[in-house]
C-alpha cells in the first residue's frame, strides 16, 4: 500500500523500499531464465552453438549487480542503470549466440521473446527507447553480417516487438501519470484532515497521515509497521470496525511518544469492501472537549450546592421570622384594643403605622417564601388545560374583580405540558398585577394564545397605567419595584416568580409597553407533546 511504487515508471530515481526488492527480484529472474534457456536449447538444439562459459558470465554479471546493490550505497544508487545494462549485455550475448547459429529459424524466434520479455522489464521511457535503438543497431548489423536475413521476418519483426512496446510504454505511462495525479491529491487530503487517519492491515499500521503523526508524537515513519494495538489500545470491535459503515466511537487515554496522554476518541471503519484486512482508525483529540466538559461539570455542581444553599437559607430565615413578626402584630393589635382610647391621636397613629409595617413584612416574607420554594415544591410535568388555569386563578381573584370591577376575557387557550400549580401561580401574578397597576379606567385584561415555533406564546394585555421602556427589564428583577408601597403596595416578588416559572418550562417572559396606554407581557410556553 506504499504511494511510492508508482513512480517507479514515471521518474527514473534511485530504487528503494519495495522497489530496491523488486529490482533485486527481476535481476535473479532474468539470470535464472537466460540459464535455463542454456539447458534447454542443450536439450532441444543438441547441435547448436550454445557455449556454458560466456552465458555464464552473463548471468553472474547480472547476478553480481544485484548482491552489489546490498553492500554497496554506489550500487543502489545506480541500481536501475546497472538493471539495464545487465540486460543490454544479456540481448548483446544473445544476438552473439544467434550469430553463431546462422539466425536459424529457432532463434529468430528467440530473439522476439527475448527482445519482448526484456522490453517489459524496462520501466522508463528513455531507458526503453535507448534500449530499442540498441537492439536495432545489433540487428542491422545481423542483417549486414547475414545477407541472408533479409529476405527473413527477422528484421521487421524486431521493429514490430520493440514499436509496439514503445506504444505500450506510452499509454502505461499516461495511466500512471494520471494515478500518481490522484495518488497526490489523495495524499493531500488524507494529511490535511484535522483527524488523525490510521490505516492498519492485520493489526499492523501501513499508514499514517499527518495528523495521527501529530497526535501520536510518533514520527511518519515509527508509527509504520507498528502494533495499532500498542498505539491505541480500545476494544476489538472498535479497533476493527465492524459495523457495516463505522463502528461507534470510543474515547480512550493513548500515551503519546513523549509519554504524556491524549484523550482520543477513536472510530473503526473497514477500508474498501472489507474483503481485505485494511481497516482505517479515526482519531479525534478531545482533550481540551473533556477538560471543559469536567470544569463545567464542577462549576454547575458549586453552583447547585449554593442554590440550595440560599434557597435552605430564605426558606429558614422567611419561616423563623413569620413567627415573631405574627406576635409583633397581635400585641400592636391588643395595644390598640385595649389601651386606644387612653391614647392621643399622635400615639394612636404610630401604632397604626406600626401594624401596617408589620403586615407589610409579613407580606414580603410570605411571598419571600413562595419564591424559595419554588423549586422544592415544583411537581413532575403533565398536560394542562390553559382555559382551566385561567379559570381558577378568576376565582381565586373573585373579590379584587368584584372590588376594582375589572373585565377579564380570554380567547381560546391550549392545553401545555407543565406544572399546573406553578402555572396558576403565573397567572395569579399576572393578572393581578394587571387589576392592582390600573389606571382611572376599570381595569379590562385580555389573555389569548398563539401557536409559535414549537409551542405557544401567551399575552396578558391590561389597560393600565403602561411601564417606561427603560424600566421593562428590571421589573423581572427580585424586589425590584416601581412604585412606593403607599401608591400601590407590593413587594417587588411576583414578576421575578414569574419569569422562573417560565424559565422552568423552558420558555421566556418579556414586556412591551407605553406609559399611560396599557401593558401585555408575553410567555411563551411549549406544547403539550401528545394531544
Ligand atoms: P409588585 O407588584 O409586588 O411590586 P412585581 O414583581 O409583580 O412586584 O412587579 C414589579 C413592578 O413591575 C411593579 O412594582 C410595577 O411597577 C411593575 N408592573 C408589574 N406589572 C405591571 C402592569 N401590569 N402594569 C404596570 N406596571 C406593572
Amino acid at each position: 500500500m506504499g504511494f511510492s511504487g508508482i513512480r517507479l515508471y514515471c521518474r527514473p530515481m534511485p530504487p528503494q523500499g519495495s522497489n530496491l526488492r523488486l529490482y533485486r527480484r527481476l535481476l535473479l529472474f532474468v539470470g535464472a531464465i537466460y540459464l535455463l534457456w542454456w539447458l534447454a536449447v542443450r536439450f532441444i538444439l543438441p547441435s547448436a552453438f550454445n557455449p556454458l562459459g560466456s552465458r555464464l558470465a552473463v548471468v553472474l554479471a547480472i547476478w553480481c549487480v544485484g548482491l552489489a546493490s546490498f553492500v554497496s550505497e554506489a550500487a543502489r544508487r545506480h541500481l536501475t542503470s546497472l538493471f539495464v545494462a545487465g540486460l543490454w549485455l544479456l540481448t548483446a550475448h544473445y544476438f552473439y549466440l544467434s550469430y553463431g547459429n546462422g539466425f536459424d529459424h529457432n532463434w529468430v524466434v528467440g530473439a522476439f521473446i527475448t527482445v519482448s520479455a526484456i522490453s517489459l522489464a524496462i520501466f522508463s521511457r528513455g531507458a526503453l527507447f535507448a534500449y530499442s535503438a540498441f537492439t536495432l543497431s545489433l540487428s542491422i548489423a545481423a542483417v549486414v553480417a547475414l545477407p541472408a536475413l533479409r529476405d527473413s521476418v527477422f528484421l521487421p519483426g524486431v521493429f514490430t516487438v520493440l514499436l509496439q512496446a514503445n506504444i505500450g510504454m506510452q499509454s502505461r505511462l499516461r495511466v500512471l501519470k494520471s494515478l500518481e495525479e490522484s495518488t497526490q491529491r489523495f495524499r493531500l487530503l488524507f494529511d490535511s484532515t484535522f483527524e488523525g487517519i490510521l490505516i492498519h492491515e492485520h493489526g499492523r499500521v501501513v499508514q499514517a497521515n499527518d495528523a495521527a503523526v501529530r497526535l501520536l508524537g510518533f514520527q511518519n515513519d515509527e508509527l509504520v509497521g507498528r502494533q495499532v494495538l500498542d498505539l491505541v489500545p480500545v476494544d476489538e470491535h472498535a479497533l476493527l470496525g465492524d459495523a457495516p459503515d463505522q463502528s461507534a466511537p470510543v474515547q480512550v487515554q493513548v500515551v503519546k511518544r513523549d509519554a504524556s496522554p491524549i484523550d482520543l476518541e477513536v472510530r473503526g471503519k473497514p477500508l474498501g469492501d472489507g474483503s481485505q484486512q485494511a481497516r482505517l482508525l479515526n482519531l479525534r483529540d478531545v482533550s481540551e472537549e473533556k477538560r471543559q466538559a469536567a470544569a463545567l461539570k464542577r462549576s454547575n455542581e458549586a453552583l447547585e450546592r449554593s442554590n440550595i444553599e440560599l434557597q435552605r437559607f430564605a426558606f429558614v430565615a422567611s419561616h423563623d421570622l413569620q413567627t415573631p413578626l405574627r406576635s409583633i402584630g397581635s400585641f400592636i393589635g391588643l395595644l390598640q384594643s385595649t389601651y386606644g382610647e387612653s391614647l392621643d391621636a399622635v400615639a394612636n397613629d404610630w401604632l397604626g403605622r406600626s401594624q401596617q409595617s408589620a403586615k407589610q413584612l409579613q407580606t414580603v416574607i410570605h411571598d419571600l417564601l413562595e419564591y424559595s420554594q419554588l423549586e422544592t415544591n415544583a411537581r413532575p410535568f403533565s398536560p394542562v388545560p390553559m382555559a382551566e388555569v385561567l379559570q381558577h386563578t378568576k376565582t381565586l381573584l373573585d373579590a379584587v374583580i368584584t372590588e376594582s370591577k375589572a373585565e377579564l376575557t380570554y380567547g381560546e387557550l391550549p392545553m401545555v405540558e407543565g406544572d399546573r400549580s406553578q402555572l396558576v401561580q403565573l397567572m395569579l401574578n399576572l393578572l393581578g398585577n394587571a387589576i392592582k397597576y390600573r389606571g382611572t379606567e376599570p381595569p379590562r385584561v385580555h389573555v389569548s394564545a398563539e401557536p409559535e415555533g414549537l409551542g405557544w406564546r401567551f399575552a396578558v394585555k391590561d389597560n393600565g397605567i403602561g411601564i417606561a421602556p427603560k424600566h421593562q427589564q428590571q421589573i423581572f428583577e427580585i424586589f425590584k419595584r416601581l412604585h412606593a408601597a403607599k401608591e400601590y403596595s407590593g413587594t417587588g416578588i411576583g414578576l421575578a416568580v414569574c419569569r422562573r416559572v417560565v424559565t422552568r418550562h423552558g420558555g421566556r417572559i418579556w414586556v412591551e409597553s407605553e406609559p399611560g396606554h396599557g401593558s401585555t407581557f408575553s410567555f411563551t410556553l411549549e406544547k403539550e407533546p401528545y394531544p
